[in-house]
């Protein structure tokens, strides 16, 4: 159902490609600086690979036979005929675009593809890299989404994510320098977080002009760094109505025209630690909705914008 206190992915898609669009996650069998020992070993604390692997996803499938299962279960849930493949596995602008480039291919020669997303670090974009993706780009829509997490360099080190803020920035700038569509992964609720990164965190992400938004609860899933921190009784996490409180004071302070991906993250059950309450997608969802509406609030509010504002065209993919 359309939501008008914020710009949502399925609006923004009808306005670009005049249709219902879903995105269909694949498997790309990418791997990761920050685990093969190039930055670290370890990987980001909250970090357990397997927990974005797609819900159809059956080992050995190519990527055209997981577009067909992908497609499939989402054609019967949501009705829909045209698809955004999603590369969200490890980072996937790591290593060699002409590897990149065949799986890419592979995925947009499935019948009803719109374009493609890719998911990856913001320092992992290497000239020759951003040379296929802007050529990408220019042949059909692309979508770079970049894991920002945060723009408090000392979370990000507790993180051990190994890039700085600054890197973070200078990865936005190389996109829209190339007219790349871009989107910000965030992660509310990270211990030693507070509202005033929330509000940090929405400035930087403005400045970085993006042209979507990813937030997240911080989950807790096994195999984690943070899985043992948490165990250790460490640091508590938010509640649900924290979480709703956060994202929306976030929202508050994001242009209208940026487009929001996502406002909850969900793990698979089986991997989940905590919260209970992430879960339970739809719950969050209208806790952050009907608070919106209780509240008369919007995206952009806090920075003076119109409601109306959300009503305007979104950004033009071939005009940023
Ligand atoms: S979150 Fe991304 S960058 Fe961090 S270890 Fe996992 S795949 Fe690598």
């Amino acid at each position: 159902m359309e939501d008008k206190r914020i710009r949502n992915l399925n609006s923004f898609f009808r306005h670009i490609f005049g249709r219902k669009v879903k995105k269909v996650c694949l498997w790309g069998g990418f791997t990761c600086p920050n685990r093969d020992g190039t930055f670290s070993s370890r990987g980001c604390t909250f970090c357990n690979p397997l927990s974005s692997r797609p819900k159809t996803y059956e080992e050995g499938k190519s990527i055209v036979q997981q577009m067909e299962n992908g497609c499939r279960y989402i054609s019967r849930r949501y009705n829909v005929n045209s698809f955004l493949p999603y590369f969200q596995d490890y980072t996937t602008t790591y290593g060699d675009p002409n590897e990149l480039d065949s799986l890419c291919t592979e995925a947009l020669s499935y019948p009803g593809t719109v374009g493609l997303s890719l998911c990856t670090r913001p320092d992992c974009l290497e000239e020759s890299m951003l040379d296929y993706l802007e050529k990408l780009s220019g042949e059909t829509f692309l979508w770079v989404e970049i894991g920002v997490q945060t723009s408090d360099d000392r979370i990000l080190k507790d993180m051990n994510r190994r890039h700085t803020s600054l890197d973070t920035m200078n990865a936005f700038k190389a996109l829209h320098a190339r007219r790349i569509f871009s989107a910000a992964h965030m992660i509310i609720g990270y211990p030693g977080s507070s509202v005033e990164t929330v509000l940090a965190d929405a400035e930087f992400v403005r400045k970085t002009g993006t042209n979507g938004v990813k937030l997240q609860n911080l989950h807790v899933v096994k195999n984690t760094v943070i899985a043992n921190r948490f165990a250790a009784g460490e640091f508590e996490l938010m509640t649900m109505e924290d979480y709703a409180d956060m994202v929306i004071l976030f929202l508050e302070h994001t242009e209208p025209r940026v487009v929001i991906l996502r406002l909850t993250g969900e793990a698979p059950e089986e991997l989940t630690v905590a919260p209970e309450w992430s879960l339970h997608k739809m719950i969050v969802l209208n806790r952050i909705h009907g608070e919106m509406q209780r509240r008369d609030t919007w995206q952009g509010k806090a920075l003076g914008f119109n409601r109306s504002s959300l009503n305007s065209p979104p950004d033009n993919i071939r005009d940023i």
